[in-house]
C-alpha cells in the first residue's frame, strides 16, 4: 500500500513508525512543509497513555536519555500554598514512565527512529501540501516548495493529513471553518536554566485563572551545563482580550504579562526570577476548534491537531496525536484502506471530541480554580479546612479517566510484565 503522510510533526512521524512496526511502510513518505526539521517549541508532557504507545515503538530508552522522568503532579495557589500532589508515571505504579520533554527533543527522537527504520529519504522536507483530490483508486496530493512554486503531484492509496493546527487539508475539507477559536486566554512560554526544585521532577501548576493568572512549571532536560542545572519549562495563562498570532514560534514580550507574576516568589521557587532568566519568550493564544463529526473522507483522513486541535492543557495535544497514529495503524492492519480509515474515524471522533470540550472547561487545573474560588484567593491554614482532599483526588481521577490515562486504563507495572 502506498501511503502519503502530510506533516512531520509528532503525529506524522509517530504514524510512520507505527506503520513500519506492522510492516505497512514499504511504500510510505512523510512530506513536511519546513525546509528542515528544527528543535522547535518548549515543553510537552508525555503521560503513560502516550508513553505506552511510544514503548510499543521501542522508544522509551531514547526518550529517557533526553527527557526528565516526572515523579509527581503538584498544585499550588498563586500565593505558593500547596493544594494537592500525587505521584505520576512509574512512581504511581504505572507500567511505563511519564516523560516531561522538550518538544524538539521528542520530535528528534521520532525523526531519528524514522531515518533509521524507514531510511533517510522517508521524510521529504520543503513540501507544503496545497490540496488533495481523490478518485476510486487513489488520492493525489499537490505540493508547493518554500518559495510557493508548484512541485510534482504525489499519488497515494491513502493520504493522512498530520499537518497541524493550520492544516491545509482540513481547510479544504471544512472550507467555512475560519480561524482557530480564541476565548480570551493568551499564553507566554519559555525555558530557563535553573537548579532542580521540589523533587527535581515535579510537574507543577500554580494559580487559578478566575483569580489571577496561572503558570505551569516543570523540568524538561537534566544537567544541561555539567553543574546540575536543569532546563525548566514554564507556560503562563493570562485572561486578556488581546490574542497573539497563532504561530508556535511567535515571540512574546515580558511587559505584556510580567506584572501578574512579579510577586510570585515562594520559598520553594522564585517564579518571577525564573521568568526573568528565560532564554526567550514565546507567545501563543489558547485556541482550539469546535469538534468536527468526521476525520475520514474516503481515502483521506485527518489526525492530530489537524483533526482535533485542543487547548494544550492536561498533556493531550501530543498524546492524542500519538494515539491516533496507533488507531490508524491497527485499523490498516485489519481492514482494506477505505474501511480502515472509516473505522479509525468511528473509534476516535466521539472520544477525542469529548477531550476537546473538557479541556476548555475542566482540565486538571480545575483543582486550583476550585480552591481559589472557595478561598477568594486568601491564604488558608490547612487545605482540609477549605475542601476535602479526597474531592481533589476525585477531580484529578475524573480527568484521567476521561482521557484514559488512569492506572486502570493504561496498566500497572505488574500488568505490563504479565502481558510481555
Ligand atoms: C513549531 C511547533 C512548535 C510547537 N511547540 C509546542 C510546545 O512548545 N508545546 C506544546 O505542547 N505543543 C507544541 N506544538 C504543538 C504540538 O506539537 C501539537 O499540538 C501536538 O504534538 C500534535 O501534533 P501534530 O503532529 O498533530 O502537529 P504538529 O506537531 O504541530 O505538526 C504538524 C507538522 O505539519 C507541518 N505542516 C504544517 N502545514 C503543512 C502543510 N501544508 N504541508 C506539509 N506539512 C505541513 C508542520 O511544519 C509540522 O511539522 C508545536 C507545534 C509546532 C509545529
Amino acid at each position: 500500500m502506498n501511503i502519503v503522510i502530510v506533516g512531520a510533526g509528532i503525529g506524522g512521524l509517530t504514524l510512520a513508525l507505527m506503520l513500519e512496526r506492522v510492516g505497512l511502510a514499504k511504500d510510505l513518505r512523510v512530506y513536511e512543509a519546513a525546509r528542515e526539521l528544527k528543535p522547535l517549541g518548549v515543553g510537552i508532557n508525555m503521560q503513560p497513555h502516550a508513553v505506552q504507545e511510544l514503548d510499543y515503538l521501542g522508544l522509551v530508552p531514547a526518550l529517557r536519555a533526553t527527557s526528565v522522568e516526572a515523579k509527581e503532579f503538584a498544585f499550588f495557589t498563586a500565593r505558593g500554598q500547596h493544594v494537592y500532589s500525587e505521584p505520576c508515571g512509574l512512581y504511581a505504579g504505572y507500567g511505563v514512565p511519564h516523560f516531561s520533554v522538550h518538544r524538539g527533543d521528542l520530535q528528534q527522537v521520532l525523526f531519528d527512529a524514522v531515518c533509521e527504520r524507514l531510511g533517510e529519504n522517508a521524510v521529504v522536507c520543503g513540501h507544503r501540501c496545497a490540496g488533495v483530490e481523490q478518485d476510486a483508486d487513489g488520492s493525489d496530493v499537490r505540493f508547493v516548495d518554500p518559495a510557493g512554486l508548484t512541485l510534482p503531484t504525489v499519488r497515494g492509496d491513502i493520504v493522512i493529513a498530520a499537518d497541524g493546527i493550520h492544516s491545509a487539508v482540513r481547510k479544504q475539507l471544512y472550507p467555512n471553518e475560519g480561524r482557530p477559536l480564541f476565548h480570551g486566554i493568551n499564553m507566554w512560554r519559555g525555558v530557563t536554566r535553573h537548579p532542580p526544585f521540589l523533587t527535581g521532577a515535579s510537574v507543577t501548576r500554580i494559580g487559578g485563572l478566575n483569580t489571577t493568572g496561572k503558570i505551569v512549571v516543570y523540568p524538561v532536560r537534566n544537567d544541561v551545563d555539567g553543574a546540575g542545572n536543569q532546563l525548566i519549562n514554564w507556560n503562563t495563562e493570562v485572561v486578556t482580550d488581546v490574542a497573539s498570532e497563532v504561530d508556535w514560534n511567535g515571540a512574546g514580550r515580558l511587559e505584556d504579562f510580567m506584572p501578574i507574576f512579579e510577586h510570585w516568589r515562594y520559598d520553594w521557587l522564585d517564579v518571577a526570577q525564573l521568568i526573568r532568566d528565560t532564554e526567550f519568550i514565546l507567545s501563543f493564544p489558547m485556541v482550539d476548534r469546535d469538534p468536527v463529526d468526521r476525520y475520514a473522507f474516503g481515502r483521506v483522513a485527518l489526525m492530530g491537531d489537524a483533526a482535533h486541535p485542543m487547548y494544550p492543557r492536561g498533556g493531550n495535544g501530543g498524546a492524542q496525536a500519538i494515539i491516533d497514529a496507533r488507531a490508524i495503524s491497527d485499523a490498516l492492519l485489519a481492514l482494506p484502506p477505505v474501511a480502515a480509515l472509516a473505522e479509525y474515524d468511528r473509534i476516535r471522533v466521539p472520544f477525542v471530541s469529548e477531550i476537546v470540550r473538557q479541556n476548555r472547561t475542566a482540565p486538571p487545573d480545575i483543582i486550583i480554580d476550585t480552591v481559589e474560588r472557595l478561598t477568594g484567593g486568601a491564604r488558608f491554614e490547612n487545605i482540609a479546612d477549605v475542601i476535602d482532599p479526597a474531592e481533589l483526588a476525585r477531580m484529578s481521577l475524573a480527568y484521567k479517566q476521561l482521557v484514559r490515562s488512569d492506572l486502570e486504563s493504561v496498566g500497572t507495572a505488574d500488568a505490563v510484565k504479565g502481558s510481555s
